[in-house]
Parts: structure tokens; C-alpha cells; sequence
């Protein structure tokens, strides 16, 4: 089922996660307006990294998902607003992080996790925060935030 003309509900709420536990990963009502608000959003980021395919790893968690993934308590996957993605054909994920930092396009959180880029957008009716992020990764497995792109 297509989202937007070039993301579908599937690969937004596909997770290895989930099918490996057995465990649901359908979003909700208010979930699925999220995630056609990210789709609509993911189009804008296509659309700025040249049209070239843009390959999700990560969309809509439910809260199941993300406890097994390690994910931030209030992340913004499990409300459908964020997606972790690669596009490889325009860039690494630094690439991608500096254009979309440099374009108009409105985002809640834009993070450079290394080898992705995670993207929200803002709650419903909320301004867009524009917060931009560098993860880092300790070996003990913590992950630290820095402000801007390193
Ligand atoms: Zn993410």
C-alpha cells in the first residue's frame, strides 16, 4: 500500500525485529497519520538527494519493537514520525545529513547515527524543532549526542 508515490506502508513498518519475536508491528490510526505526514516529508528528502533511491532500515516501531531494538523511551518511531534510511547513490550519511540540514525542509530531528540517517517530523500542528545531531557509540554500547554534524 503506497503512502506517497514512493513509499509504502510496508517497507515503513517492515521489521526483522518483530517478525523474529513474533511480535506485532501494526501501527494504529493516529500512528498511520504519522507515517503519511513521514512519507509525504520523505518525499521532499528524495526529491533533494536527486531523486535516487531512498532505502528505509527503520520506520514505525510499536513499543514492543523498540524495547527490543534498544530505542529511546520516547522515540519518535513508535508515533510513526521517524524513519532510519540510506541513500547511497547520492551520498553517505554525512552527505545526506548536510544537504537535508541545508534545505528548507521541515524536521523535527535529523541524526547522523553513523552509517544512517535518522529523520522525524514534527507532532501534528507542533513547529518543527530542526534539531540536528551527531550519535556517537562507546564501546560499552552507550550512545551519545552531540549538537550539529561532526
Ligand atoms: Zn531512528
Amino acid at each position: 500500500m503506497k503512502l506517497s508515490p514512493h513509499f509504502t506502508l510496508e517497507e515503513l513498518t517492515q521489521s526483522e525485529t518483530a517478525t523474529r519475536h513474533g511480535i506485532s508491528n501494526q501501527p494504529g490510526p493516529g500512528e498511520m497519520d504519522n507515517l503519511v505526514r513521514l512519507a509525504d516529508e520523505l518525499e521532499q528528502v528524495r526529491s533533494l538527494l536527486g531523486d535516487l533511491p531512498v532505502l528505509i532500515s527503520s520506520g514505525y516501531r510499536s513499543p514492543g519493537v523498540n524495547r527490543l531494538v534498544g530505542g529511546a523511551a520516547n522515540s519518535d518511531h513508535m508515533s510513526g514520525r521517524a524513519a532510519d534510511f540510506i541513500c547511497p547513490g547520492f551520498g553517505t550519511p554525512l552527505q545526506v545529513c548536510r544537504a537535508i540540514s541545508q534545505s528548507p525542509i521541515r524536521f523535527e530531528q535529523l541524526i547522523m547515527e553513523g552509517t544512517w540517517t535518522h529523520f522525524s517530523v514534527p507532532a501534528l500542528d507542533a513547529g518543527a524543532r530542526r534539531q540536528v545531531l551527531t550519535a556517537h557509540f562507546s564501546s560499552n554500547g552507550r550512545v551519545t549526542y552531540t549538537p550539529g554534524l561532526a
